[in-house]
């Protein structure tokens, strides 16, 4: 989500006339875009601005205006300004669009300004997107959950839903220019409701599928993925269309954040390891091939050994393709910071390395089963591994490295898996690239 709202600041400066500076040093404009979902963002945001006042203290004419958006920027608001006084502006997560008279403002020489309105509009100018494969498109914004570890219903606000006919005419548009996959964003896509017609998530998802294979949206778009799913609100339905829509990818990211009941329910999750298990059951049984993805959070207030043991027992039974591991980390504003932040640093580090370890043995063995087997893979660039091949991923999200030049990037290719790594897979292009 924040990578798309850097995209959508860059289409804003676009418009404006700015071009992209290659060095700090000769911008006119600086932006740094920020997250507070951990505490670590808001350090590395003071130290990045200590670095950046070097630019406005140094003996150069050329004095760039300095700003922050983001979560942390509609969570401190004036705050940072006062802290940092090299700052010009601070624009929060729904005042994106005033980007153009801020700096109009500073320009004119207007003191700092602090914007934190709420200002959404979805009808965004045309992003800047720097991908030319995959496109984010947002579906939402805001989250209603309070989950109570959880800093983004504070920053980001209620949820808000953009119209089907809106979404639907930007992949229209997207599919015409020549991208191949979308990732419909949202905090909680599951709980999506077009504002005018009541249509739910599972309806816009086949009425994407219908218009992707209809002469509507002529080129390309061949996978559709989206983010993030909550387990409450992930519904049968839901899972059946997943299985029924050709162009929807055999992939979910489904955060648990912890295997342990007694957890779950002080995070305020609405579900059990239970009854996520039957989700994961519907889903394989559904959807032949799924990856399955989650978030996991170690060291919550109270997390006892059993608890922990708890959450182990959950990553084993599901055997996951890959996760996002994190440490607690107390956030202010949430219902988590009325319980003591009990387990102790070491406890959370040693939890989270090992839970790290059974994620890269588990995903160790998943892709060495891949070996042998054929996948459709759609090439995204150069391959991490080895600058001269590229690097694509198959429907269910797995990495492929593969033979071929740059001109593969934005085709799917069939692909022979001759061998595997920790964290991707290696193959050799089959088919011609369509
Ligand atoms: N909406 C998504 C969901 O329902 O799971 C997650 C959004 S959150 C921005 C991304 C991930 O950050 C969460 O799934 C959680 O694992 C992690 N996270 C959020 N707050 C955290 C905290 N206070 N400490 C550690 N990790 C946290
Ligand atoms: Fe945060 Fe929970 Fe909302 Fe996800 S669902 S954004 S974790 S409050």
């Amino acid at each position: 989500m924040n990578v798309h709202d850097s995209e959508i600041y860059a289409g804003l400066l676009d418009e404006m006339g700015y071009q992209e500076a290659t060095d700090p040093q000769d911008a006119d404009v600086i932006l740094v875009n920020t997250c507070s979902v951990r505490e670590r963002g808001e350090d590395k945001l003071f130290s990045q601005l200590g670095r950046l006042r070097g630019l406005k203290d140094g003996p150069s004419a050329h004095t760039p205006l300095i700003g922050v958006t983001g979560c942390i920027a509609q969570q401190r608001g004036s705050e940072i300004v006062e802290r940092e006084g090299s700052v010009d502006f601070v624009i929060g997560t729904r005042a994106i669009h005033a980007l153009p008279d801020v700096l109009r403002r500073a320009q004119e020489g207007e003191g700092s300004q602090v914007l934190t309105d709420d200002l959404v509009e979805f009808e965004a100018p045309t992003a800047k997107r720097q991908d030319h494969v995959k496109a984010f498109v947002t579906i939402m914004e805001g989250c209603n959950n309070y989950c109570s570890f959880c800093i983004v219903p504070t920053t980001r606000g209620l949820e808000i839903y953009r119209s089907a006919e809106a979404i639907l005419d930007e992949i229209r548009g997207l599919s015409i220019r020549g991208y191949r996959e979308i990732t419909l964003l949202g905090q909680n896509v599951n709980s999506w409701l077009d504002p005018e017609t009541g249509m739910g998530f599972a309806g816009l998802l086949e009425a994407i599928d219908r218009l992707l294979a209809s002469d509507a949206a002529p080129g390309g778009i061949a996978r559709v993925r989206f983010l993030t799913s909550h387990p409450k609100d992930l519904s049968p339905e839901l899972i059946n269309v997943m299985g029924r829509c050709t162009s929807v990818a055999r992939h979910l990211h489904l955060p648990v954040q912890s295997g342990s009941d007694r957890v779950l329910q002080q995070m305020n999750r609405h579900y059990t390891q239970g009854s996520y298990l039957e989700q994961v059951e519907q889903l394989r049984r559904t959807i032949p091939g799924v990856g399955l993805s989650t978030d996991l959070i170690v060291g919550f207030p109270g997390e006892t050994d059993d608890d922990f043991r708890a959450t182990m027992e959950l990553v084993e039974r599901v055997e996951y393709d890959s996760f996002y591991s994190f440490e607690y980390s107390p956030r202010p504003d949430t219902a988590a910071t009325l319980y003591d932040d009990d387990v102790a640093p070491k406890i959370k580090r040693e939890r989270l390395i090992e839970l790290q370890a059974l994620g890269d043995s588990i995903q160790k063995r998943h892709n060495a089963a891949w070996v042998g087997r054929r996948a459709e893979v759609l090439v995204d660039g150069p391959s991490k591994r080895t600058p001269d091949d590229v690097a694509g991923r198959t429907s269910s999200n797995h990495i492929v490295n593969l033979r071929g030049g740059l001109e593969l990037t934005g085709h799917l290719v069939d692909v022979d898996i001759t061998s595997s790594g920790g964290h991707s897979l290696v193959g050799r292009a089959v088919s011609p690239p369509r």
